[in-house]
């Protein structure tokens, strides 16, 4: 998936495999790289199918860049994730039907589940509403990310990082499966939380578990 060479096809492949997966639908969604000079980042507006290399958009982490095409209305969250997170190097933002239908209750996803603690703590915690594309809902992102490498978006979506896009992308379908799962379980009954003590015991074996480099946790 990520072509290193080629950080604009690399998008356009990410956008596609998303839209691909389901997660994206028409033109939600947006997604980026960090650079060296800002990111590079989606354009607003574009179906998958109508992306091209050249509908990337380089532009600097205080919304500054040159041509024509327009870069995510998202562009604010994507910097603010950015600037708060140095080892955020890639983000995915995208409106799931699970994640949006948990959004839209505005509700965080509880521990019903080990694999809730690769996210980086004891849930997946729902941010406050704000607007799309606006500042506020930059600043809502960064603190619900707060210890965590992914967060459900209040009445809208979800968004992930990770210190590739490949692993932020595994981190998006990940949440996705859990938020499905979740509200499965939810439809018959009332899941059983695992506990602080159950968690800590996860959080233990998830630091060996799997290949280790490059990491997925
Ligand atoms: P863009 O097309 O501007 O990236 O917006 C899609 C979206 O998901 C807004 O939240
Ligand atoms: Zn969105």
């Amino acid at each position: 998936m990520t072509n290193l060479i080629d950080p604009r096809q690399t998008l356009v492949d990410a956008v596609r495999h998303v839209a691909a997966k389901g997660l994206n639908s028409g033109t939600s969604g947006n997604i980026s790289l960090r650079l060296d000079t800002g990111m590079l980042i989606t354009p607003t507006g574009i179906a998958p199918d109508a992306l091209g290399r050249a509908s990337m958009v380089e532009m600097s982490l205080d919304g500054e860049w040159q041509g024509t095409v327009r870069p995510s209305s998202e562009w604010n969250m994507h910097a603010a994730i950015y600037r708060a997170i140095p080892e955020a190097e890639a983000i995915v933002h995208a409106h799931p039907d699970h994640c949006v239908a948990l959004s839209c209750l505005r509700e965080s996803i509880p521990p019903f589940h080990y694999m809730i603690a690769s996210f980086g703590g004891d849930d997946v915690p729902c941010s406050d509403y704000a607007p799309f594309g606006t500042e506020e809902l930059a600043q809502a992102a960064v603190r619900a990310l707060a210890g965590r490498n992914s967060c459900l978006l209040a009445n809208h979506g979800m968004i992930s990082f990770g210190p590739s896009l490949a692993i932020a992308l595994a981190r998006t379908q990940k949440l996705e499966t859990l938020a499905r799962q979740y509200l499965l379980a939810r439809s018959v009954g009332r899941p059983v939380m695992l506990t602080e003590e159950e968690l800590g015991v996860v959080k233990t074996r998830y630091k060996t578990y799997g290949q280790q480099s490059p990491s997925d946790f």
